[in-house]
């Protein structure tokens, strides 16, 4: 059978890699190496006018960052991918690309905390504004704040930490009307849940962080492309523009559409983003993430099955105030989620404790399987209090908009029993509330 027909779960183990081709290795092998032998010094032109993609540098690429590269890119059906040091790399980098000189980016404040800080403390000095829909729910919103220099979209497809779910295609298709991409944020819902592309998006970014690797010992990020979003539209002047540095052997200047025709966006960001700023990920940093995918299906399956267990018990206590996740019993995206999330809507949950501040605190204490940590897809359970951590940047007015109060709890589920979790809830409600009376 040839790789084109294989479907996910073979993908994510075998997608990427021959192993003839190094050395007959079975796991793929960590290129722990900065530099490449360049060979003869016409081989090296070949390479530095890019007609050759061979390594060079590891800051550029490596054979083990490239098997993780392809594998994502497969698993996606997209044209390509790269691979970089962190999730804010990977968003940051995509921004950046999108944006160029002076160009806005359309998003929301349903983010993680520090995408939403980064708006303030990166993007003007670049000269690149953001424009924030307040309610995401309604895709009119975003045709309404579009404005002429607007370059890009930007969106999670599953938020943190609310888990509420945009209406992709509705907003992809106001992004292409007006000539620009859609640049989603998959990391919570993973490429086993949702595969964006299908529905619209142009560029999907990730952090590798969470639960793509799931182990919770490495910090990556990773950009995808789909391969058909029109970068020469006219809108992108600095995908058009000649350059020196990507002159050809006979040194014509070339502009990023003549050297990288397939993968214009994340070949630019090589280029560009990777080569001069820097966020490399390491071979062996590539090598624990590819360790982690290969496992993606089982695990994120057995977290959602955790996450609705959890889930029911929270929505029968009392000391709950609400619960939020689409499978929640009053959750207004039933519907977005059985069109998007058919296998199911992450394994993040967010509820309200009813009680003082003092004893939501002794609750977070009082959990003993829960990781009190601030991280979400790992492999063990996690607890947190978003609105004084993770999401700690966001001002009360963005906290309003995101409904992010201060008595918010977000588990993220783990491969953990789930009666075992279960237990562990009850025992720290009952500690809290014990000296109320029930759990
Ligand atoms: N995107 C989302 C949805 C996240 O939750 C995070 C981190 O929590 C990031 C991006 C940033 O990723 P990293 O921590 O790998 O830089």
């Amino acid at each position: 059978m040839s790789q084109e027909h294989w479907n996910f779960d073979t993908l994510k183990v075998q997608a990427g890699y021959r192993a003839e081709e190094h050395n007959n290795a079975v796991s793929v092998p960590i290129y722990q190496t900065t530099a490449f032998a360049l060979g003869d010094s016409y081989r090296a032109d070949r390479l530095f006018s890019f007609s050759e993609l061979d390594p060079i540098y590891t800051r550029l690429s490596n054979p083990t960052v490239d098997v993780l590269e392809r594998r994502i890119s497969e698993l996606h059906g997209a044209a390509g991918a790269v691979a970089l040091a962190s999730g804010m790399a990977a968003v940051s980098y995509a921004l950046l690309n999108a944006a160029g000189q002076g160009g806005r980016v359309l998003t929301t404040a349903r983010l993680y905390g520090g995408t939403v800080d980064s708006f303030d403390q990166i993007y003007p000095d670049y000269g690149i504004g953001i424009d924030i829909v307040e309610n995401p729910d309604s895709p009119d919103e975003f045709e309404k704040k579009l404005l002429p220099n607007t370059r890009a979209i930007f969106i999670e497809t599953l938020t943190n930490p609310f888990s509420t779910i945009p209406d992709l295609e509705k907003i992809a298709s106001i992004a292409h009307r007006h000539g620009i991409p859609l640049i989603v944020d998959n990391t919570m819902a993973t490429p086993y849940l949702l595969n964006p592309f299908n529905h619209g998006a142009d560029i999907v970014v990730y952090s590798a962080t969470k639960a793509l690797s799931g182990h919770g010992n490495v910090i990556a990020g990773l950009v995808a492309e789909s391969g058909k979003f029109d970068w020469g539209n006219g809108n992108f002047p600095h995908f058009e523009k000649p350059l020196w540095f990507l002159r050809d052997a006979n040194d014509v200047k070339r502009n990023i559409l003549q050297v990288f025709p397939d993968i214009p966006f994340t070949g630019r960001i090589r280029a560009v983003h990777l080569n001069y700023l820097g966020a490399a990920l390491g071979p062996f940093d590539a090598y624990l993430v590819l360790l982690g995918v290969e496992t993606l299906s089982e695990r994120v399956q057995k977290q959602v099955a955790n996450a609705k267990a959890v889930l029911a018990y929270l929505e029968s206590n009392e000391h709950v105030k609400w619960v939020r996740h689409p499978a929640a019993k009053n959750s207004p995206y039933k519907a977005l989620a059985e069109r998007y999330f058919p296998k199911g809507a992450g394994s993040v949950l967010a509820f309200g404790f009813d009680g003082t501040e003092e004893q939501k605190r002794e609750f977070l204490a009082s959990v003993k399987l829960f990781g009190y940590q601030a991280n979400i897809g790992d492999a063990r359970s996690l607890i947190i209090n978003p609105a004084q951590t993770t999401h700690v940047e966001l001002t009360p007015e963005q906290r309003d908009l995101t409904g992010l109060s201060l008595d918010t709890i977000r588990l993220s589920l783990g491969l953990e029993d789930a009666g075992d979790l279960i237990a562990d809830l009850r025992q720290a409600f009952e500690r809290v509330f014990s000296a109320a009376g029930k759990p």
